[in-house]
C-alpha cells in the first residue's frame, strides 16, 4: 500500500532527464515491499524471520545499496543495516518509541523546536532506504505520510513567527526522497523568512540512492541560503564511485557537506572500520565527519548497541590515529530532550587550583598550570 503511494510521489518528478530515469530504475529494481525479500538469497528461516521483523518497520532498499551486500557473509555490515533481523522482535525494558523526544518538543505538526536557534522540519516521513536501527522508526510507521503543501503550513508560520530561529533542518523521513519541485518550494518558503540563515538537510540518499543526486536536485536547493547537507555514511564500503559523484555534485553546487554516523555493533564498532570510514569521508568525498552517535534506545535494537565505554575507547583511539578534521564528535542524544552531549574522549584527569593533570595524546600524564591575568 504505502509503497505504491510512495512510488507515485517519486514519479511526480517526471522522467524528462536521463539521470532521473537512472535513479527511478534504482528504486524500482530494489526491495520496495516485504514480498520483494523473496528474491534475495536468504535461507527459509532467515526469510520468515525477516518477514516477521518487517511488520514492525518498513523495508526498502534501492538496488545500488542492495548490490553492496556480500551475501556470502551473514554478518555483512551493509546487510546488517537494511535486512530485517529476528532480533528486532526482542524489545528490552526501557527502549522507547521516541528516543530523543521529538514529539515532546513539537509545538506544531512536522516541526521540533528544542534549541532556540534551530528547528527540525519533517517534510516527509518516507525514506529512500529504511534502516533497521532508525531512531524515528515509530514515527515513520505511525505517521508515515509524505509531503503535502498543506501539512507544512503551520510549520512555516511557526518559523516566520520565531525570529530566534536561524537554522532550519530538513529531516524526516528523508528530505531528498522528495521530488525536485517539492524541494524547491520548501526551500523558497524557508528563504522567504528573513531571519533564517541556514538550511540543513539530513539525508541517506547520497549513501543509499546516490543516482538521485541529479543536477536538477542540486539546483532545487540553490538560492539565498547557506546550505549544509549532512549525509549518513556508517561504513567505508558505502563510499562508492556513485556516492563520490553524488557528493562531488553537492559540493560543486556550493553546499557544505558533513556526515553523521551511528555507532552500531557488528557494523562499525572497531577502530579500523571507523578510521577508514572517517578518513575516506574527508579525503575522498570531502565530507567532514561531524557526529558519531551512540546507539539510541530505539526498540528492538539492543543487538546493535555498544556500551558507552566501548564507544569512548574507540573515539580515543581514533583521535590518536586521525587528523583533527577527520574526527567526529561522539555524542549521546539524551532521552527526554536533554539534547546531544559529547561523551569523550576526555583527557583531563584531575584539577587542583590552577594545576591540571591532563593525559597527552601519547598516553603520558602531564601537568599544566594555568596562567591568567588579574580579573
Ligand atoms: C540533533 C538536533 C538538532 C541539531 O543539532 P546540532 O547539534 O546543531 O547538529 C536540532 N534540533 C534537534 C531537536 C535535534 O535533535
Ligand atoms: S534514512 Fe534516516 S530516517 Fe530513514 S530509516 Fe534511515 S535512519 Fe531512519
Amino acid at each position: 500500500m504505502t509503497s505504491h503511494r510512495d512510488d507515485a510521489s517519486m514519479d511526480a518528478v517526471g522522467v524528462s532527464a536521463d539521470d532521473d530515469i537512472t535513479w527511478q530504475g534504482d528504486v524500482r529494481a530494489g526491495v520496495r515491499q516485504v514480498r520483494d525479500l523473496d528474491s534475495l538469497p536468504l535461507s527459509p528461516a532467515e526469510r520468515s524471520a525477516a518477514q516477521a521483523a518487517a511488520t514492525r518497520h518498513k523495508v526498502r532498499i534501492p538496488k545500488a545499496y542492495l548490490d553492496l551486500i556480500d551475501w556470502t557473509d551473514p554478518a555483512d555490515p551493509i546487510r546488517a543495516q537494511v535486512i530485517p533481523s529476528p532480533e528486532e522482535l526482542t524489545e528490552q525494558e526501557g527502549e522507547l518509541d521516541d528516543p530523543i523526544a521529538d514529539h515532546a518538543f513539537s509545538p506544531v505538526p512536522r516541526l521540533t523546536h528544542r534549541h532556540a536557534d534551530r528547528v527540525l522540519l519533517f517534510p516527509t516521513y518516507q525514506c529512500a532506504v529504511y534502516c533497521r536501527f532508525c531512531f524515528r522508526k515509530e514515527s515513520l510507521t505511525s505517521i508515515g505520510r509524505g509531503f503535502s503543501r498543506e501539512a507544512l503550513e503551520p510549520a512555516f508560520a511557526y518559523i516566520a513567527a520565531h525570529p530566534e530561529i536561524r537554522e532550519v533542518i530538513l529531516t524526516g523521513g528523508d528530505p531528498l526522497s522528495l521530488p525536485d519541485k517539492a524541494l524547491a518550494e520548501i526551500r523558497a518558503r524557508i528563504e522567504a523568512v528573513s531571519h533564517v540563515r541556514l538550511l540543513r538537510l539530513h539525508t541517506r540518499v547520497p549513501v543509499a540512492l546516490p543516482s538521485r543526486v541529479t543536477s536538477g536536485l542540486v539546483r532545487s536547493l540553490q538560492g539565498r541560503l547557506m546550505v549544509t547537507v549532512v549525509t549518513h555514511f556508517n561504513h567505508a564500503r558505502e563510499i562508492t564511485d556513485a556516492a563520490e559523484q553524488a557528493c562531488s555534485a553537492l559540493r560543486q553546487g556550493g553546499f557544505v557537506l558533513l556526515n553523521q554516523s551511528v555507532l552500531l555493533k557488528g557494523v562499525n564498532d572497531t577502530v579500523e572500520v571507523l578510521e577508514e570510514l572517517c578518513r575516506e569521508l574527508m579525503y575522498r568525498l570531502g565530507v567532514k565527519p561531524y557526529y558519531l552517535h551512540h546507539g539510541d534506545l530505539a526498540r528492538g535494537m539492543a543487538h546493535r548497541r555498544t556500551t558507552i565505554h566501548q564507544g569512548q575507547a574507540l573515539v580515543s583511539a581514533l583521535r590518536a590515529r586521525l587528523s583533527g578534521i577527520c574526527n567526529p564528535v561522539y555524542v549521546l542524544d539524551l532521552p527526554d530532550g536533554g539534547g546531544k552531549v559529547p561523551l569523550g574522549p576526555c583527557y583531563v584527569e584531575a584539577q587542583d587550583g590552577e594545576t591540571w593533570r591532563i593525559r597527552g595524546q601519547d598516553g603520558e600524564l602531564r601537568t599544566y598550570t594555568e596562567l591568567v591575568g588579574d580579573p
